[in-house]
């Protein structure tokens, strides 16, 4: 293996693009994925195909591991596991930050080392100097394959040793990612309902989410501080306004699974004794689960 040499493993659209990348930095890439076919078009542009994950462990001390999930990791790499002494895994396939931790222990045991990705992109980012990846694990390893690391994204931003840390930045963005996903959802159905279509409210849809950063900036620095009072918003307010959601939304006939989980988060935020409160007051109950 050469200073710029690398193998990937995992060729879904994402290990695709970024085996795709490396070649485009003209490393010498060795590729290997359960279903070989998957490797043509990147064999053709000059890419190695392995032909067993053992052959594609030993051709390069870093490897990129862009899997489903960790489950796939061991299925893949487990029957190998005596070629992992010495190797770097770069596991960005997503799953728990606790999968996250097992798995480099997972890894030690076999003499290999781990660092924890989560990348922030679609394929269509990857090989972008903007795009961004969070990671975790042994600073020094991070250190000293950075180059690499910043073929896959422009950016990287390495959290701590912890290998869990990246997987919760992931996990802390997927979590506003799907749930804002299906507000849109809601907005859609909402807007379906009533004759219009997701074109009619896309305006509307755009100009409404570019409010959310400046209500995340002035909320993060009073939760923070633990102030929730009640001097800019109140919760008996949110609690009328969200209540208007839910109705309309029922009153239309859709599905109302999401409106009325708000509405509940909300009434228990009131019992809970908060309804002079700002809404914010909901991070304090949202902070343990439900008794
Ligand atoms: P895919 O699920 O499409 O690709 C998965 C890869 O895992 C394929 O190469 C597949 O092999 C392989 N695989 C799955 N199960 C097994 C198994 N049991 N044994 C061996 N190989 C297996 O994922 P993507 O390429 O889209 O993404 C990869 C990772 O990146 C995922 O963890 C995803 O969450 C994360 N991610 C994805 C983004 C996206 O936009 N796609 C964005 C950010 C992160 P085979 O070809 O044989 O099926």
């Amino acid at each position: 293996s050469t200073e710029q040499s690398v193998t990937v493993i995992g060729l879904g659209p994402m290990g695709q693009a970024m085996a795709g990348a490396f070649l485009d930095r003209g490393y010498e890439v060795t590729v290997w994925n359960r279903t070989a076919s998957r490797a043509d078009a990147l064999v053709t542009r000059g890419a190695v195909l392995a032909p067993s994950v053992e052959e594609a462990l030993a051709s390069n001390e870093l490897v990129i591991l862009s899997l489903t999930d960790y489950d796939a990791m061991y299925a893949t790499l487990e029957p190998a596991a005596a070629a992992l002494t010495g190797r770097t895994l770069v596991n960005l396939s997503s799953d728990t930050p606790e999968r996250a931790r097992t798995a480099a222990r997972w890894a030690a045991e076999r003499g290999a080392v781990q660092l924890t990705g989560g990348v922030t992109v679609p394929p269509s980012g990857i090989g972008q100097a903007e795009s961004s990846t969070f990671y975790s694990g042994p600073r020094q390893v991070f250190d000293q394959h950075r180059p690499a690391l910043e073929v896959i994204t422009g950016r990287t931003d390495h959290r701590g040793e912890d290998p869990g840390l990246a997987a919760l930045m992931y996990q802390i963005g997927m979590v506003m990612f799907w749930t804002s996903m299906l507000s849109y959802w809601q907005a859609i159905t909402l807007a379906d309902a009533n004759g219009l279509e997701a074109a009619d409210i896309l305006p509307h849809a755009v100009e409404t989410a570019n409010s959310l950063p400046g209500f995340f900036s002035f909320y993060a620095e009073r939760i923070d501080a633990g102030r929730h009072s009640g001097d800019v918003d109140r919760l008996a307010m949110g609690m009328a306004s969200v209540e208007h959601v839910l109705h309309t939304n029922a009153d239309a006939g859709v599905d109302t699974t999401l409106p009325a989980a708000v509405v509940e988060l909300f009434r228990r935020g009131m019992d809970a004794g908060h309804a002079a409160d700002s809404f914010s007051a909901l991070v304090e109950l949202m902070k343990k689960a439900e008794a």
